[in-house]
Parts: structure tokens; sequence; C-alpha cells
């Protein structure tokens, strides 16, 4: 796991080795040379999976060749992140340190890709010796994706589940297709061990998965949110938590 804990979103990225090569689960924020950090943990060739085209799973993709995304993802990879959105996106407010050196705040844009390849529901990445299922798993975002190393047990949640406030207020989440990822996700808990996920407390166990699934329906039955954050309403469950769109009710 390479975590960015001194910003508030902490997001996480996981390098994933198998004996031929190695799949990068993300590639976070895209402050400091992510390429130099893989490069001290594996010699293997890196395969990056974009889970989903948010700023915060991306910004180290430039240091790679070979990146995969879901095709819903690939016109916002194509188009990059401004100066101006990375701006916001690393204000003081959002930081709990200091940018690493040599980062200008002022300068931070997410460079566009051009070579993507197309990654989708039912592949299977095979690292040799270890494989990893790729699940649709839309509801925080339309292009979102988790993966699944059945054989040992491993979901790597991404931003479906997480052991935090899950975001369901953004603007292409849907509740309705959330509550129904979580339901397929949740027929895999029996076969999990332990889930990995972009946010939030890692690792986590599997059984968190059904709670989510029972409460993402008790917030689409009408539940009264305990509070705000993030820009709409939080429905808290203790160990994690939903937050909609203001405009729910
Ligand atoms: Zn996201």
């Amino acid at each position: 796991m390479i975590g960015e804990p001194l910003h508030a979103e902490d997001p996480k990225s996981f390098l994933v080795e198998g004996a031929d090569r190695a799949v990068l689960i993300d590639t976070g924020i895209g402050v400091g040379n992510l390429g130099e950090v893989i490069r001290e943990l594996t010699d293997l060739p890196v395969t990056v999976v974009t889970t989903h085209a948010h700023w915060d799973h991306v910004g180290g993709n430039r240091w790679f060749v070979d990146i995969r995304a879901p095709k819903g993802a690939h016109a916002a990879l194509r188009a990059g992140w401004s100066d101006d959105r990375m701006r916001r996106a690393l204000d003081p407010s959002e930081l709990s340190g200091a940018l690493p050196v040599g980062t200008d705040p002022d300068h931070a844009g997410i460079p566009p890709l051009t070579d993507i390849v197309t990654i989708a529901d039912g592949d299977t990445l095979d690292l040799g010796g270890r494989s990893l299922n790729i699940i649709a798993a839309p509801g925080h975002a339309s292009d979102l994706i988790v993966l699944l190393d059945r054989v040992n047990g491993i979901l790597f949640g991404t931003d479906a589940v997480y052991a935090a406030a899950l975001y369901a207020q953004m603007p292409d989440s849907d509740l309705t297709v959330y509550l129904r990822t979580l339901q397929t996700l949740s027929e895999l808990v029996p076969d999990l061990r332990v889930v990995y996920s972009s946010h939030g407390t890692v690792p986590f166990a599997p059984d968190l998965i059904v709670r989510m699934t029972a409460a993402m329906a008790e917030v689409i039955g009408g539940r009264h949110p305990d509070g705000q954050e993030a820009g709409g309403r939080l429905h808290d469950f203790g160990a994690f938590g939903i937050i909609t769109a203001a405009i729910d009710d």
C-alpha cells in the first residue's frame, strides 16, 4: 500500500506482485515521483489499473506506460486535470503537512494520457501465480471497478467499499446502482478474508460490506441524515458512513 495520508482524502494505491509482473491499482494524487517509489518496490514490469477517473486516483499515471482503465474513464483520462482544478485539490485546508519538495501547487495539473488499454467487467489479469478479476462496481462513480484475488480471498474495494464515509454525493453517483453493487459484493463476502480499499481504515473485515448493503437500503428508504460532510448529507453508521447529495430529500 502506498498512502498519501497528509491529504484529507488520504487515498491509497496498491502494488500487487505476481511472478511475472506487478499491477499497480491507482496512482494517487500525483505529488512526488510515484515512478521512483514503485521502482524501489519491484523489478517486475508494472501494469497500472485505473479504477475510475477521479483526480485522487490518477495523478501518478504520468510515470507509467502500461495503463488500463474501464471505457467510461477514458475521456477524462485523455483530457487530464487542469492546474486550476489541482490547485483547489491541494488547497492548504486539505493538507495536514508540507507537500513533497519540488511540488508546485500552482502547476500540479494531471497531464492528459494518450495510450489507454480498456479493461472491463469479467476480465482477468494474470500476474504469474496470482490473478486479479475485474468486477464492475458502479454507484460512487459510473465507471468504477473493484479487483478480486479470488484464490487468496482478497478484495481491493477501491471507492466502492471502504471503512469511512462512502461518497455517494458525486455528480455521477447513483444510490440505486450503488445498492446493486453492494449486493453483488456482499455475495463475495463468505469467500473473502480481507478487504483493502482506497480510503479509510485499511484493511477491514469483509463483514462490513454486508452492513454497508443494509445501510444503503436504509438510506434509500428515507433515513434521516445525521449531519453534513463533503458537500452532502452524512449518514453515520459508526465504522463507515454514507454521504448523499443534499437534494435527495
Ligand atoms: Zn472516487
